[in-house]
C-alpha cells in the first residue's frame, strides 16, 4: 500500500508502521493461526515477518525478510509447535534499513528462560535507556528501540524474577508509542502505551479454545476470534491456563490514538475504538463534498483508501462515482527494481488510467493525503495523457505540515510540501485545476469513535508525548528555516 505508483522514488505517503499478533490457545496450530493473522495484518509493514511460539518449556522462532507468504510455508509452520504465539510483520521506521536482526519478534534469554517481544510504534528515549543497560553489562545486537524495550524489560525482571515486574517497570521508563505483544513460554501478554497511540485489541475464539490480540480487528476476523475490547492506554493483559487478567500498567494518559489510522493505514474493514474504518472514510467524502464542491462529471477514488471517500464524495455531491484508476494488486513493497529504460517510459507498477472512462471528462480525484507532493503530480499528469479535461483534486486528510515520530516515516518538514508552500503554490506544483484539503474538524466529525482523544501532530505539532530535542532538532525546520539559518533569506 505505501509503495508509490510510480518505481524509483519514495512512496508520497506516510510509510506505514508495523503490525502484532498473538494468540493464546492450547491445541491449536497457533504458528498457522499467527501466520493468518500477520497476512491479513500484512498492509501495517512488508520488510520481514516472524512468529515465535512458546510450548511450556521455551520458544522457537521464525522469522525473515520478505513478505508473510515468503517467509512461512508448511515445514516452518511444522517446527513451531506450541501453544502461544506472537508474530510480526515490519516496516523499518526506528533501526534503519530492514536487516534479518532488526526483523522481529525480538528474542531475550532472561536467565534461562526465553520471551519473545514483537512491537509496534516508535520509542522517543530509547538512547538514554539503552546507554544506561550497557553500563549495566547488557549487549545489544541491533539499533532497535524495540530490543531496548526487550531488554529493558528482561533488566529488571532479572532482578525481581516476575515477568510481570519487569513489564511494568518498562512501561514506567519507555516514552512513545508501543502496542507490544510479548510470549513467555507458557504465557502471553500484550500493553500499549498510556496515550493509546497505536491500536490494539483483544478476541477470543470460538467455544472458549483461546484467546487473539491483534492490531486491527481484520486480524481477529480471520481466524474467527471475535472481538472482545481494546486494550487500554496503559494496560498489561495476561492470558494463560487461568484465562485473561488484566491490571494497569502505567497510569493512562492523555488519549491520543493516531487519527491517521483511520485515513490511511488500517484496513477499511476493521473497527478502530468502536468506528468502522470503511464508514471513516466515507464520511470524509461527505464531509470534503459539503467543504470543498465543484463542478465535475465523475468522481474517483485513488485505489485503495481513497475509494470510499470519492463513494461518499459522490452520494453527497450526486456527481456519479466511476472507477477509473485502476490498481495492480499483486505489485507488493519489492526489491525488483525497474530499470531506468523501464522509467523513463514511464511505466506504471501499481496505478494505471482507464482511458475509455477518463476522456473528456471534468474529475474530481479523491486522495487520503499529500506528503511529499511528487506521486500527486505524477498521477494528475497521467490522468491528464489518459484524456481528462479537468482535475479537482480533493485529500481527505489536512495537510501533513510536521513529522512523526510514533511509528510513521514522514519526513523532516523541508520534506513535506504542505509546510513549505502555500495552497496555490502546490496546486500548480502538482499541477490540477483545484486542490482542497478536508478541515480537521472535518475530519473529527467524521470519525465517531468511542473516545475523542486523538493525536493528530502531523497536521498540529502538538505532539501528546514530548519529543526530546535531540530528535527533533533538524527534523522542524522547514526549507525556508533553513534558508533563514544559513543566511539566505
Ligand atoms: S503524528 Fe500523525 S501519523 Fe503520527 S501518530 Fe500522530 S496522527 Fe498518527
Amino acid at each position: 500500500m505505501s509503495q508509490s505508483a510510480f518505481p524509483g522514488e519514495r512512496p508520497d505517503r506516510p510509510e506505514e508502521e508495523c503490525a502484532v499478533f498473538g494468540v493464546y490457545a492450547k491445541g491449536e496450530d497457533v504458528a498457522r493461526m499467527a501466520c493468518f493473522g500477520l497476512q491479513a495484518l500484512q498492509h501495517r509493514g512488508q520488510e520481514s515477518a516472524g512468529i515465535a511460539v512458546g510450548d511450556g518449556e521455551t520458544i522457537t522462532v521464525a522469522k525473515d525478510l520478505g513478505l508473510v507468504t515468503q517467509v512461512f510455508d508448511e515445514s516452518t509452520l511444522a517446527a513451531l509447535d506450541g501453544f502461544v504465539a506472537v508474530g510480526h510483520a515490519r516496516y523499518s521506521t526506528s533501526g534503519g534499513a530492514a536487516s534479518w536482526e532488526a526483523a522481529q519478534p525480538h528474542i531475550s534469554a532472561i536467565d534461562d528462560v526465553l520471551i519473545a517481544l514483537a512491537h509496534n510504534g516508535t520509542l522517543v528515549n530509547t538512547n538514554a535507556i539503552r546507554t544506561s543497560l550497557i553500563s549495566e553489562g547488557v549487549q545489544f545486537r541491533s539499533h532497535t528501540d524495540s530490543e531496548v524495550a526487550a531488554k529493558a524489560i528482561g533488566y529488571v525482571t532479572q532482578q525481581t524474577h516476575h515477568l510481570r515486574n519487569g513489564i511494568r517497570h518498562a512501561m514506567e521508563t519507555l516514552e512513545g508509542a508501543y502496542a507490544m505483544v510479548l510470549a513467555s513460554p507458557d504465557s502471553l501478554y500484550a500493553f500499549r502505551d498510556p496515550n493509546g497511540i497505536r491500536p490494539l485489541c483483544v478476541g477470543r475464539l470460538p467455544d472458549d479454545r483461546g484467546w487473539v490480540v491483534s492490531s486491527e480487528t481484520c486480524g481477529l476476523d480471520i481466524v474467527g476470534a471475535e472481538y472482545v475490547r481494546d486494550v487500554e492506554p496503559g494496560e498489561i493483559v495476561c492470558f494463560n491456563d487461568e484465562g485473561m487478567h488484566s491490571e494497569q500498567g502505567v497510569a493512562p494518559r492523555r488519549r491520543a490514538a493516531c487519527i491517521f489510522e483511520y485515513v490511511y493505514f488500517a484496513r477499511p474493514d476493521s473497527v478502530l475504538d468502536g468506528m468502522s474504518v470503511y464508514q471513516a472514510r466515507r464520511n470524509m467524502g461527505r464531509v470534503i463534498a459539503r467543504e470543498s464542491p465543484v463542478e465535475a462529471d465523475l468522481v474517483l477514488g485513488v485505489p485503495d483508501s481513497g475509494v470510499p471517500s470519492a463513494m461518499g464524495y459522490a452520494a453527497e455531491s450526486g456527481i456519479p462515482y466511476a472507477d477509473g484508476i485502476v490498481k495492480n494488486r499483486y505489485v507488493g513493497r519489492t526489491f525488483i527494481q525497474p530499470t531506468q529504460a523501464m522509467r523513463q517510459l514511464g511505466i506504471r507498477l501499481k496505478l494505471n488510467p482507464l482511458p475509455s472512462v477518463i476522456a473528456g471528462k471534468r474529475l474530481v480525484v479523491i486522495d487520503d493525503s499529500i506528503v511529499r507532493g511528487n506521486t500527486s503530480k505524477k498521477l494528475v499528469d497521467m490522468l491528464r495523457e489518459a484524456g481528462a479535461a479537468e482535475v479537482h483534486l480533493r485529500i481527505v486528510s489536512p495537510e501533513v505540515l510536521w513529522p512523526c515520530f510514533y511509528g510513521i516515516d514522514t519526513d523532516s518538514r523541508d520534506q513535506l510540501i504542505a509546510a513549505n508552500m502555500t495552497n496555490a503554490e502546490m496546486c500548480e506544483f502538482i499541477g490540477a485545476d483545484s486542490l482542497a484539503f478536508i478541515t480537521l474538524e472535518g475530519l473529527r466529525d467524521s470519525i465517531r469513535a468511542n473516545h475523542e482523544g486523538f493525536c493528530e501532530a502531523c497536521f498540529t505539532g502538538e505532539y501528546p508525548v514530548d519529543i526530546p530535542e535531540s530528535i527533533s532538532k533538524n527534523s522542524f525546520l522547514t526549507k525556508a528555516d533553513f534558508a533563514e539559518a544559513s543566511g539566505l533569506q
